[in-house]
């Protein structure tokens, strides 16, 4: 280790002890706390008390995997979400949510504000799955986009399949692709499917929607899925997927009937 690198002795030389006596150790600690009281802003205005705005935070690498005192930058929690905001401003997907968002839900009637708490609940505490099951129209896109957007402002990464044309084109995928896409989806650590099963209900599609909610269910990742279908039509399509979601989405499942339908295409035309 080339200490010369990253000490500057004219700066340890300002404290009491001579340098040459200064341990690893110490230089190690000298170095974290001079790196974390370093502004990013030049004129005190940052927002961050964690890292000033530098958007990463110095840490002491765990001793016993080096031979000798190290640190390293850890990014801090404000730059995450920064990323992830950013991400979604220039995605499709941001594109869509800045008008489907909470305060463009309309709750007019009770059954809006219930599914709007819901939605909230969701999106600042994302456990099990939410799933908004039956009428057509656009208050069930804008009631998941708007908790998608929840979540990507509370540091989640969200992926996005909609549906009918996605799992066209994973079917249409050679096979190694093919698995790199359903190890996204499987993975991510919340995914939102748009409009499971619209127009699209043959075996494959059964059996793609089945490995990536199958993995997720078994996971207990957080998973957003809308469907003109509610949960008893769904188990008509097939039982185990309709299981899965009905087990992990108990707390939030939300059936919109053919009434509510006319409402909603009322009210938010
Ligand atoms: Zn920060």
């Amino acid at each position: 280790m080339n200490w010369n690198k990253y000490i500057d002795n004219d700066q340890l030389a300002k404290f009491d002890k001579p340098v040459d006596e200064w341990t690893d150790l110490e230089i190690r600690d000298w170095q974290i706390d001079n790196y974390n009281n370093q502004e990013g802003t030049h004129d005190g205005s940052y927002k961050c008390v964690k890292c000033k705005d530098k958007g990463d935070i110095a840490v002491p690498i765990d001793d016993d995997k080096t031979s000798y005192p190290q640190w390293g930058l850890m990014d801090c929690e404000c730059k995450k979400k920064q990323v992830a905001a950013n991400r979604l401003v220039n995605s499709s997907l941001g594109k869509i949510i800045k008008s489907l968002n909470m305060n463009s839900f309309k709750t007019k009637y009770d059954w809006q504000v219930k599914i709007k708490q819901k939605a909230v609940e969701y999106g600042k505490n994302p456990k099990g799955w939410f799933y908004v099951g039956g009428a057509i129209g656009r208050g069930k896109s804008h009631l998941c986009f708007a908790t998608v957007q929840s979540l990507i402002y509370n540091g989640k990464q969200v992926e996005y399949m909609m549906w009918q044309s996605d799992v066209n084109e994973i079917k249409a995928m050679e096979m190694h692709m093919k698995q790199e896409a359903l190890k996204l989806l499987k993975h991510a650590e919340v995914l939102y499917i748009d409009d499971l099963f619209k127009k699209s209900q043959t075996d494959a599609d059964i059996k793609i929607a089945y490995e990536i909610l199958n993995h997720r269910y078994n996971m207990d990742k957080p998973t957003i899925i809308s469907s003109e279908y509610t949960l008893e039509q769904l188990e008509t399509i097939d039982e185990a997927i309709a299981s899965r979601i009905g087990e992990r989405s108990r707390k939030h499942n939300i059936k919109l009937s053919k009434d509510t339908t006319k409402n909603i295409r009322k009210e938010w035309r």
